[in-house]
This record gives structure tokens, sequence and C-alpha cells, in this order.
């Protein structure tokens, strides 16, 4: 961490034309831990763009400039422009570069200096300095740990303070996983910097529309599966629907964690049918690792508790394959909720 933070120093020593990278279906943490930390850098003088593979959520459009960002699918010119540009890349909560797909295009030979902050488990060498901490609850809070290192803590203005909070909170769910004493110190910080924790809830969690709320109930009435045998739960959603309701990207956020308010399920499973493939997200509780279940079975990854991964098989077949490989981690299962509910 010390010797990072020195290379670190270094790179931002002179001016700089900064590229942040992050990854696909960015959620909050991607865009606040990338927004905050493009005003940091601007504000240090550095010249700083922000591209991601695709499009942000709606609710998201609160963040101070997050309009500058550019989408790579819809700009790829200006985006390749911006990459061509840059002296220095910063990459943010995502450590594979097939999290970025055709934005890595040429990176793994190209010998520009890159610095992954992340808290994804098991990085990949793509970038030096790393900073990696899957202990950490959110890239955000990583962000902010950068920023203190170099000693600037007191450059954190209330744009950066709500960039960083928002990915915060949504990371944790409100403060509900991964959270620390260390967390809560940093947060206050944030709060200290003049976030109102209040407003920034508000656009987070209030921000459902109709549409959203109907689907939901559709989820949890017509489309659950539950197995209890195996303490799971599935929610699936296929092409139909999508036409149904008029699903666009975002709109299925968060549905996946209804199933885990029973309290007798340690895993929740939201699969749903894309043009081309299928997309599992798995959430669990406690010791219960998904991002294992998505790694050996869906070339997927992520943390423990909130996984994702994919499938070129039909819906149905997918659905079945997830509910094969389960009977393995039957022991794990059962493991894991006698010492959740032993704590
Ligand atoms: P979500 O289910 O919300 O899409 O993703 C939950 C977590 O799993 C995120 O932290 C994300 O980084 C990770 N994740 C989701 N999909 C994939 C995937 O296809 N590959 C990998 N490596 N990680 C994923
Ligand atoms: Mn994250």
């Amino acid at each position: 961490m010390h010797d990072n933070i020195s290379v670190a120093r270094q790179l931002l020593a002179s001016r700089q034309e900064i590229v942040v990278f992050s990854h696909r279906n960015p959620d909050g943490d991607a865009i606040g831990s990338s927004v905050g930390l493009m005003h940091y850098l601007r504000d240090r003088g550095h010249g700083c763009t922000v591209i991601v593979p695709s499009n942000y959520p709606e609710f998201l459009q609160f963040l101070p400039e997050v309009d500058s960002i550019i989408i790579f699918d819809d700009d790829t010119e200006r985006a390749q422009e911006a990459i061509r540009a840059a002296t220095l890349f910063f990459l943010l909560d995502f450590n594979s570069f097939d999290r970025i797909d055709r934005m890595a295009d040429n990176m793994i030979n190209d010998d520009r200096p890159r610095i992954m902050i992340d808290h994804h488990l098991h990085p990949e060498p793509i970038a030096d300095p790393v900073f990696s901490r899957p202990d950490r609850s959110s890239t955000c809070e990583m962000v902010y740990e950068f920023i203190d290192a170099l000693g600037h803590a007191d450059h954190v203005t209330k744009h950066v303070s709500d960039s960083l909070y928002t990915g915060i909170l949504t990371d944790t769910g409100g403060f509900k996983y991964s959270t620390t004493p260390d967390l809560f110190r940093t947060v206050a910080k944030l709060l200290e910097a003049g976030t109102d924790a209040y407003k920034i809830a508000d656009h987070v969690w209030n921000n459902l529309s109709e549409k959203q709320l109907r689907l939901l109930g559709h989820c949890l009435a017509n489309r659950m599966e539950l197995l209890p045998e195996y303490r799971t739960g599935i929610i699936y959603l296929n092409k139909q629907d999508y036409e149904d309701f008029d699903i666009q990207r975002g709109d299925t956020e968060g549905i996946v964690n209804y199933v885990l308010r029973m309290p007798d399920l340690m895993i929740a499973a939201f699969i749903h049918e894309q043009p081309t493939i299928v997309k599992l997200s798995l959430r669990s509780k406690g010791t219960m690792d998904v991002q294992q279940i998505c790694r050996e079975h869906f070339r997927g990854g992520g943390h423990r508790n909130a996984a994702g991964g994919a499938s070129f098989a039909p819906l149905g077949t997918t659905i079945n394959r997830f509910k094969k490989h389960l009977p393995k981690y039957a022991d794990e299962i059962e493991a894991a909720y006698l010492e959740f509910n032993n704590q």
C-alpha cells in the first residue's frame, strides 16, 4: 500500500491527461467513484475524462457533472480520441479487462501507466499499481482512502463527497452490507465535507416508476420459484416479460434482494433473458459464497455475497443448470445457514 501510494503520488506530481474507466452496466459505485475521482483530479489541475462501456441508470443523473461521462457504445469515436490522448489511466470498480469489453482493445500491450482501485476478489495483473481491497465496502470508500493517503483529505469538496457517498450507499444497500468502523469514519468525513445524506438517500431509494413497482409485483407473484431444500430462491424474467413491461436497463435493479428477506433462504438468483445471453445475478447471506458458483459455472465473478455471470443456453436450460449445480453446495449452504443464525 505504501509503495503503491508513492508510485501514484509520483504519477500525479505533474499534470496528466487522465482517462478513468469503469465497468459495463455501471452501478452507483462505478459511477460515484469515477465522478468523485474525476472532480478531485480536475481540482488538482489534471485533465480528466470518464469513460464507461454502457449507459448508467437514470437515478444517478443528479451526480455533479455526471453528463460529462462518455458512453463508449454511444460515442465510440470521442471515447477513442480521449483514450488516444491519455497519459494515465484509472481502472475503477473492476479488475479484469472482460468487464470493459472493447474499451480494453490494445490495452494489454499499452505501456502508459494504469492505476487500479477496486474491491472485487481476484484482481488480474492489468494495472500497476493495483489497489485491491476486497474487505472494503465499495470502490468509493477506497477512493476516499486513496485521496486521504495522498494527504488530500481536505481537498474533498462537496462534489467529491456527494459522488463517493452515493456509491457507498448503493454498494452497501443502505449500510446493510460490508460495514466496518473504518467505513463509518470515512462516511463521517464525507458528511463533514457537506454531503446531505437525507437528500442522497431520497435520490437513491425513492426513484421507482409505476412500471418498476408493477414489475416487482409481477416478479414476486408470478416469477419466483423457491427451493427450500437448498435455501434458494429464483426469480426469472423471459423476453416476453421484457416486452410486456418495456423493461429498460436498471428497471430490475434490486429485485433479487427480495428473496433474501425470507430468513430461511441463503441464496437468491435473478436469471433473465437478454437479447443474446442469459444473465445471472446471485446474492447470498453470511459465509455462503456465490462468487464461486458464478466463477465455476457461469463465466462470472464478483464478491462472496453478490456475484454475476452469464450463459449462452436458453433461459429454461440455464435455470435448470443452475438448479442442477445446487446439490454440490448443499453442505456449504447448510453450514452458512447455521453459522449465520448462531451469531
Ligand atoms: P449484479 O448481479 O448486480 O450484476 O452484479 C453483482 C456483482 O457481481 C458486481 O459486483 C459485479 O461486479 C459482479 N458481476 C456481475 N456480472 C458479472 C460478470 O459477468 N462477470 C464478473 N466477473 N463479475 C460480474
Ligand atoms: Mn463496487
